[in-house]
């Protein structure tokens, strides 16, 4: 179980994300905007992101560079989230540091495989025994 930032501006889409989030049992922090997103990931170090790309104001993708390029947040995974599926827009997801991206509409067993996997990924090394 995880702390997880869902940057997302469509009210429904939000509302859809929290709601799968929390019946797996994962914790969730909400921003609708770029910039609140950056500020929560500063402050609350969740341990996933799901970044929508088409916000108000910077986009996901642009938001996602700054915390990519921040040793302070770096290493947290983001997951884009985009209504985009062509093949140039998965380079420019890949290009801004996300680590995957999901098309909407949300899929549950999509959504758990891709956090499963990047949580898993993501684990600290085990103590020596
Ligand atoms: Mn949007």
């Amino acid at each position: 179980m995880a702390e997880i930032l869902i940057v997302e501006d469509n009210a429904a889409n939000m509302r859809l994300a929290c709601l799968l989030l929390t019946n797996a049992g994962h914790s969730v922090i909400c921003a609708t905007d770029a910039e609140t997103g950056l500020t929560l990931a500063r402050e609350r170090k969740p341990e996933l992101i799901l970044m929508d790309i088409q916000l108000p104001g910077m986009d996901g993708l642009a938001a996602t560079s700054i915390l990519k390029r921040d040793a302070h947040t770096a290493a947290i995974p983001v997951i884009a989230l985009t209504a985009m599926a062509m093949k140039e827009d998965a380079e420019k997801i890949r290009l801004a540091g996300c680590n995957a991206y999901i098309v909407k509409p949300l899929r549950y067993k999509e959504l758990y495989r891709v956090i499963n996997t990047l949580l898993e990924n993501n684990l600290p090394q085990q103590p020596l025994v």
